[in-house]
């Protein structure tokens, strides 16, 4: 058996309170103080991945080096630790049974009927444990999707309650996260919704060790007695998780209220040092003390559900903070924009970034934004298919090819500037079937691209069935916008730039996923300090 500890993190009382962002602050204490650490998050759908799912449902899907679509989860575990997660990161429900069914199917059972416990709670163990015996992290924190008391969830729960017995008494905690709310007519703070959301974690076998609680107003020592008393545990052992400005803050507040120590302690860990924030804080103090505003429109489809862009909206914000800068974003809908609205909805910003997305719905917006971009000098960044409207726009409005388009749109266009790729064109099932994940891009000397990175190969993430169609190069490199990026290995076109224009720059991956807090993404980095520039003229 190895040593690595388990922490598990649940919720009560109503989801979204920020179970991910609680575990990645613990996990970005411990790593402070030298510790291997990563995060883990079972989401307890049937979906396989959370790939196949609209934006809408469960915003962004998060996108690994190694080709995993994922939790958005996945996107803070990486900003706040500056280390890749893997396809082991994010197990769903979905994938539990696919592998539960799969070995039925071969035969390993050896003729035992197949049941929720134990073999379904024995896959859920099995892809917990891994993470400790084939990675070697020192603490692996395991975030459990849903809320306690929830159908779907109940099987990780039980899970959890077997590793506890399993494990060495100081191998393995829970983190309950709860809400106590504040009732403004009265005046009070309610401790009645954790006590029974603790008490339906107890009915399931299992004491949370630590119960943090969310809340909008100072908790006074009464009000964590009683949390104490009736969740039988020690008053340092509730913690208070304040609303604030910026989940950049969490570390620190959590830090002060003693989370990493109380659980170090439980662990049976060493603590001898003072973890290293350093650099976090320095982070921390320049994005909230910026007090010039850069413009930054981001026009999408889903914009709704801010979510549906969560890695972007926190790339920007690296790359605004690093540049002293405020970040404002103006959430901009593509269906809304028309040559009537477009002057309208995008004068005045100082930067423009067109975002990913799939199928018909919102294009003709998005290419108008692309078109007034370009002709008005400002900043552009096309991230995805951003960069395939950029692609598509000056195919119509520049080359003089009226109908071009990608054939995602419209399959029999004369211009299919943006096209299938080859190894798509037999693809019959639509999960994890796209390009995705990692791969190298080669960077061309002298262009806006070379600039951001200074660097001649670089990695970056993808996640798309459509790429830019070569046989069109010659024409767009003779009319003014060239491939400053393309894989060395297939010749795929990775980014396309305007030279002549302050700073347009189209990518075909998405490097919004690998942006952390400690290592800001150089396009967007340049981006911003382009826009930034725009505004100052
Ligand atoms: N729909 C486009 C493709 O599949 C772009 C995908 C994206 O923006 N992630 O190629």
């Amino acid at each position: 058996m190895s040593d690595t500890k388990y922490v598990f993190v649940t919720g009560g009382v109503t989801s979204s309170l920020g179970k991910g962002i609680i575990s990645a602050s613990l996990a970005k204490l411990l790593q402070a103080r030298g510790y291997k650490v990563t995060i883990q998050k079972l989401d307890p759908y049937l979906n396989v991945d959370p790939g196949t799912l609209n934006p809408y449902e469960h915003g962004e899907c998060y996108v690994t080096v190694d080709g995993a679509e994922t939790d958005l989860d996945l996107g803070h575990y990486e900003r706040f630790l500056n280390v890749h997660t893997s396809q082991a990161n994010n197990v769903t429900t979905g994938r539990i049974y696919q592998n539960v069914i799969n070995k039925e199917r071969r035969g390993d059972y050896l003729g035992k009927t197949v049941q929720i416990i134990p073999h379904i709670t024995d896959e859920i163990k099995r892809n917990i444990k891994i993470l400790g015996t084939k990675h070697n992290f020192d603490v692996v924190i395991t975030e459990i999707g849903g809320t306690v008391g929830d159908i779907e969830s109940l099987p990780y729960i039980e899970a959890v309650r077997q590793m506890k017995w399993e494990l060495e008494p100081n191998q393995a905690i829970v983190i309950h996260l709860t809400l106590v709310p504040y009732l403004k007519a009265s005046g009070e703070l309610k401790t009645k919704p954790t006590q029974h959301s603790v008490k339906a974690l107890l009915e399931t076998g299992v004491q949370p060790d630590v119960i943090v609680l969310r809340t909008e107003k100072e908790l006074n020592q009464d009000i964590r007695k009683k949390v104490a008393l009736f969740c039988n545990v020690d008053i340092k052992s509730v913690i208070q998780s304040i609303d604030v400005s910026t989940i950049y803050e969490v570390p620190v507040k959590m830090q002060e209220e003693g989370l990493d120590e109380t659980v170090m302690k439980k662990l049976n860990l060493p603590i001898d040092n003072k973890p290293e924030l350093k650099e976090w804080k320095t982070f921390l103090d320049k994005l909230k003390n910026a007090k010039e505003v850069v413009n930054i429109g981001l026009v999408g489809k889903y914009v709704e559900l801010a979510d549906a862009y969560k890695s972007i909206i926190e790339a920007l914000t690296h790359a605004a903070t690093y540049n002293d800068r405020k970040l404002k974003l103006h959430l901009i809908h593509s269906e809304q924009i028309n040559h009537k609205t477009v002057d309208e909805k995008l004068s005045g910003l100082d930067g423009i970034l067109v975002a990913p997305g799939f199928g018909h719905r919102g294009i003709e917006g998005k290419l108008t934004a692309v078109k007034y971009a370009r002709e008005n000098k400002i900043p552009f960044l096309g991230i995805c298919l951003g960069m395939q409207c950029a692609v598509i726009e000056f195919a119509r409005n520049v080359l003089g090819y009226q109908e071009a388009n990608s054939t995602e749109m419209e399959l029999h266009t004369p211009y299919p500037v943006i096209d299938l790729m080859e190894d798509q064109k037999n693809v019959t099932d639509m999960g994890g079937t796209m390009r995705l994940g990692a791969y190298e891009c080669k960077i061309k000397k002298g262009t806006k691209a070379y600039e951001a990175y200074n660097k001649d190969l670089v990695e970056e993430r993808h996640r798309h069935r459509y790429e830019f169609n070569n046989e069109y190069l010659p024409a767009y490199e003779k009319a003014g916008m060239i491939a400053s990026g393309h894989n060395p290995e297939t010749g795929l076109v990775e980014i396309m730039e305007i030279p002549e224009h302050p700073w347009f720059v189209g990518v075909q991956f998405h490097p919004e996923y690998s942006s952390t807090v400690l290592n800001p993404h150089p396009v967007f980095l340049s981006f911003v300090k382009a826009a930034i520039k725009n505004k100052k003229e």
